[in-house]
């Protein structure tokens, strides 16, 4: 049974004093649920920051991007220990806003990948297609290239500990989400290749979230799809209301 996991994905918004409120806010919202792992994902700045109001709720940190070095002369970035130093468990990987703006390829993310696992994070690895390469019909070709590139070299007690976001580029932030065929369609094809990269029983294990303007009035029917199991949310995961009805909605699928 695959525990369905909700994260946000705040992106560069907000600011400190709006982060606080905003996890205050979860934290009172999600009091009681247990039955969806939770994460919210802040600026890089404001970690530590939410860390300290997220004490004694069930919400876990994430960071949106990591450098794969542990330490040194790397002006600008991160490493894995000082992102658990602060508080985190996750790390978003290989976003399509890193792979478009910043030039980030499967193998860079591969290789953050393995840092991420070596020091004890959860990576969620983030790959999807752009509208060309769909309406081109490539999208499976695409997708399944990603994740060979950016899976490589990992382990089935490694693959067990990776989560991974299945966002077709063209559904971000755009407010035009995949339907839910279209996005279980993708899933499936992502669990049949991890079958074969590792094994059907690691592949049943395996956290595929979606991602891709989900909202609290679509979240129901996406999530209910046999093979997504969670979703990574942009844009409404900026307020109490609309972050709190997407987990609302994981928090009654039956699976
Ligand atoms: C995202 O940033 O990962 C995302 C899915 O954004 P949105 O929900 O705004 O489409």
């Amino acid at each position: 049974m695959r525990k369905l996991f909700i994260a946000g994905n705040w992106k560069m918004n907000l600011d400190r004093a709006k982060s606080v409120d905003l996890v205050r806010g979860l934290a009172d919202a999600f009091r009681t649920t247990t039955n969806v792992d939770i994460a919210v994902c802040p600026p890089a700045v404001y970690l530590s920051e939410v860390a300290g109001a997220l004490q004694g709720s069930s919400i876990e940190l994430g960071a949106q991007n990591v450098y794969s070095k542990p330490d040194g002369a790397f002006t600008g970035e991160l490493s894995c220990p000082m992102l658990k130093d602060v508080g985190c468990r996750y790390v978003i990987l290989g976003h399509s806003e890193r792979r478009a703006i910043f030039g980030e390829t499967d193998a860079q993310i591969n290789e953050k990948l393995h840092a991420v696992l070596a020091a004890g994070l959860i990576p969620i690895v983030c790959v999807g297609e752009t509208l060309g390469e769909r309406e081109a019909g490539r999208t499976a070709e695409v997708v399944r290239g990603q994740c060979r590139g950016s899976l490589a070299g990992l382990s089935e007690t490694q693959m067990r500990a990776t989560v991974l976001a299945y966002e077709p580029v063209w559904a971000i932030g755009t407010g035009r989400t995949a339907t839910p065929d279209q996005a279980e369609e993708v899933h499936r094809d992502i669990r049949e290749l991890l079958a074969t990269m590792f094994s059907s029983e690691t592949s049943q294990q395996v956290i595929i979230q979606y991602g891709g303007s989900v909202k609290a009035d679509n979240a129901l029917e996406l999530l209910s799809q046999p093979n997504i199991d969670g979703a990574l949310v942009g844009g409404a995961s900026l307020k109490v209301d609309s972050f709190s009805g997407i987990v609302q909605a994981a928090s009654v699928v039956k699976k």
